[in-house]
């Protein structure tokens, strides 16, 4: 099967509820957003790769929509070394820090489908 079609790729996979992200067997770097031709070394070999969906909030930032919500507009670093702009839910998005542990999950009712959003982990720590 060719890649002609990388976005494709990832939003159904997104809606089968993994975090998927591309890894380049040239040089091994995670690719992320999805692409054809891999950005750090040129190959066009790139193999699907399922994130386990730990990251880090690397930026911050809250949307105050006149008519909703507040929401939250992050950058999360994955464990696997890709970033993904996304949003904190389950959490006022005030309190939303850099620095703090997130875990991925789909939310299948996203604007424009599926989508990939986060939680806090910090209550995982308690058990
Ligand atoms: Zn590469």
């Amino acid at each position: 099967m060719t890649q002609s079609a990388p976005h494709r790729e990832y939003t159904d996979r997104v809606a089968t509820g993994s975090l998927p992200y591309q890894s380049c067997d040239g040089c091994l770097s995670a690719v992320f957003p999805p692409r054809v031709i891999c950005p750090f070394c040129g190959a066009t070999d790139l193999s699907w790769r399922e994130s386990a969906g730990l990251g880090t909030v690397y930026s911050a930032s809250v949307i105050a929509p006149r008519d909703a919500e507040p929401y939250s507009v992050v950058l999360v670093d994955l464990d696997e070394r890709f970033r993904i702009m996304s949003t904190v839910v389950d959490l006022p998005a005030r309190d939303v820090r850099i620095g703090m542990r997130v875990r991925a999950g789909v939310d299948p009712d996203g604007p424009t489908g599926p989508r990939v959003v986060f939680t806090p982990e910090e209550r995982e720590a308690a058990s």
